[in-house]
């Protein structure tokens, strides 16, 4: 790969952390729980200095895990703090454990991506439709006509989201015939290493057999908790190995 070659960049991820709340067996975090570290804010600064550098472009952070809103809630904040400083938008994708200190949070990011199991969760969420973003995850609970109440019942927030889960060797863990008929009729988008499409404003990700995969995602600058960057963004000046 050339060293001139620039990447057309709109967001970039942290990963905030490899701890995690949450025991999921599609879990696609090889370290989770058993890495401790934390990102440092002079991490996060430094990778946001190089960032300024790389691009003019107002970019969308993306804090990840692990799970994020294991961190402290002043960490949070002072994250928050710098990559506004930054010109920067941040948003967020939690597992929903944590839901007072969520929303708690709501002020402090432009958006928060958080994943609910139940129309009692939904509700908890129901007075922020612009700030969060209400996920349903494609398990092997996942059926059609749950993904259809969902549609109904999540209709007054903007953003919607569908993520098909998937295990290490890239078997999809929701079995229900009716979801794989619809998803396979829909024209589907290639950002990445996911696919992307929305079925009644409800956006929707899915792996690609072979590609998809957390700790090397191909084209997305990630920040690790130990301050390495992701070994795929061609600029020298970055470290190259996640180690
Ligand atoms: S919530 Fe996310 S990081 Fe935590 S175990 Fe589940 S998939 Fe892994």
């Amino acid at each position: 790969m050339s060293k001139n070659k620039k990447y057309e960049l709109d967001h970039v991820d942290i990963v905030t952390t490899h701890l995690c709340n949450n025991n999921c067996l599609f879990c696609i975090d090889k370290f989770v729980n058993t890495n401790k570290e934390i990102i440092s804010i002079d991490k996060i600064e430094n990778f946001l200095k190089k960032l300024k550098k790389y691009t003019d472009k107002k970019l969308t952070v993306l804090l990840l895990g692990g799970e994020p809103t294991t961190l402290p809630f002043d960490t949070l904040v002072d994250i928050s703090n710098l990559v506004h400083k930054y010109d920067y938008r941040l948003i967020m994708s939690t597992n929903g454990k944590l839901k007072n200190k969520i929303l708690k949070l709501i002020p402090y990011f432009e958006s928060i991506q958080v994943t609910v199991n139940s129309d009692e969760e939904i509700d908890f969420y129901r007075d922020h439709p612009d700030k969060i973003n209400i996920k349903i995850a494609g398990d092997k609970n996942l059926t059609m006509d749950k993904f259809n109440h969902f549609i109904e019942y999540t209709k007054d927030f903007d953003r919607r989201s569908l993520s098909m889960y998937f295990d290490t060797n890239f078997n999809e863990l929701c079995e229900d015939e009716e979801i794989w008929n619809l998803l396979n009729k829909l024209e589907w988008k290639e950002v990445g290493s996911y696919l992307y499409t929305f079925y009644k404003g409800v956006r929707i990700k899915r792996c690609i057999v072979g590609k998809t995969n957390i700790v090397d995602e191909p084209t997305i600058p990630k920040l690790y908790p130990n301050g390495n960057y992701n070994k795929t963004w061609d600029n020298e000046d970055m470290d190259d190995y996640l180690v």
